[in-house]
């Protein structure tokens, strides 16, 4: 038999995936040869290992997965609704708040649309809007490294269907202030849906920040975003939510992967509800933690900005890689934004000893 020899080609995909960088995976920290050990700090992630009375309950999960879980997470979107007071019709769910992201664009674009958002903020959101056929419009941060809503709203064109607000953002760690915020909403036309992306609210300490939960009900153009990634600790298990009118909850639904949210996340996320005053003691003990090193930093004069999210930005500028590979070298994987920035996760006292100790490099 004979085999015909087929000219190796590759199938045709769409053009806007040239724009998205293919992923290449992280190394992680590992052993080292030299004993010393190795933290990474570069995804926010919670240092905190489960609860044990929440690893009880996926562990009890574990039994049921053979069977799909419920595709509209009911008894979890119920948990949700009971915990911050909403009805459950204006609660989605998700596989993280990522996914939630990328069904807002789907939801909302049409081939030429555009998706407004600061830059520089959360990584997904150009990516996303590239997946979706959109143009991404980015309006840059203020020098405080905070959203500037005025020269947003400037931005709105007729195109504009999207616009993420994060606050605080990734990676500055500012909030956008609740007068600043509402000023933005009545700027904002009304079919234009606006996200505020609340991923680290939770660790949130200025009072004047813009809230999403309270605001939300006057607005039918507003989403709340939230996850229980961060303040939860439950990165592994992919759960976020989304708190909105029915009209945005029902597009999100629409939009959906079907069966996303597996029966071991629905039951972690409702457990993990149960015990969020334990959770909040943890919270608080990272806040406190930022706030050891944010006065620390600033007492030897690195210069970051204002966090009240899980990590510290490190305006490093031009020397932003190379104080990333001196981390390295020195047992902590840190994010690094070439030519802008450094973002470190709060973590154990260890990790952020080290970062006050590595930074100093800086001055
Ligand atoms: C981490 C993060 C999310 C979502 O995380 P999930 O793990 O997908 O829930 C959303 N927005 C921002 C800004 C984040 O940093």
């Amino acid at each position: 038999m004979r085999l015909r020899v087929l000219r190796v080609s590759i199938p045709r995909f769409r053009t806007e995936l040239e724009r998205i960088p293919a992923y290449r995976a992280g190394k992680g920290p590992g052993a080292r040869a030299d004993g010393l050990e190795a933290f990474k700090v570069s995804s926010n992630e919670n240092p905190y290992p489960p609860l044990p009375s929440v690893r009880a309950v996926i562990e009890a999960a574990a039994h049921d997965v053979n069977r799909y879980p419920d595709p509209v997470s009911t008894v979890l979107r119920a948990a949700i609704s009971r915990h911050f007071g909403v009805p459950i019709d204006h609660v989605a769910v998700a596989t993280g708040a990522v996914a939630l992201c990328y069904q807002f664009a789907h939801a909302t674009v049409e081939p030429g649309d555009e998706v407004l958002f600061a830059w520089r903020s959360f990584e997904a959101y150009p990516i996303l809007s590239s997946v979706a056929g959109a143009t991404a419009v980015t309006v840059p941060l203020r020098a405080d490294g905070a959203h500037d809503l005025p020269a947003m709203a400037a931005a709105v064109t007729e195109r504009t269907r999207l616009v993420f607000v994060c606050s605080p953002n990734n990676p500055t760690g500012t909030v956008v202030s609740q007068a600043e915020f509402d000023a933005f909403m009545d700027a904002v036309p009304q079919h234009v849906l606006v996200v505020l992306d609340e991923a680290y609210i939770e660790f949130n300490q200025d009072p004047s920040a813009a809230d999403g939960l309270v605001t939300y009900p006057q607005r039918p153009n507003l989403a709340v975003l939230r996850t229980f990634s961060k303040a939860y600790g439950l990165a592994g298990l992919r759960v976020g939510y989304a708190v909105a009118a029915p009209p945005i909850i029902d597009a999100l639904n629409k939009t959906a992967l079907p069966f996303g949210v597996s029966v071991i996340a629905q039951a972690a996320a409702v457990a993990s509800l149960e015990v969020e005053s334990e959770l909040k003691e943890r919270v608080g003990s990272l806040v406190a933690e930022r706030e050891r090193v944010e006065a620390e930093l600033v007492a030897s004069g690195v210069p970051i900005t204002d966090s009240q999210a899980n990590f510290i930005w490190l305006a490093c500028g031009d020397r932003t890689s190379d104080f990333a590979a001196h981390c390295e070298t020195e047992g902590l994987t840190v994010r690094a934004f070439p030519g802008e920035g450094v973002r470190a996760t709060i973590a154990e006292p260890e990790a952020n000893d080290r970062l006050i100790r590595l930074a100093g490099w800086l001055v």
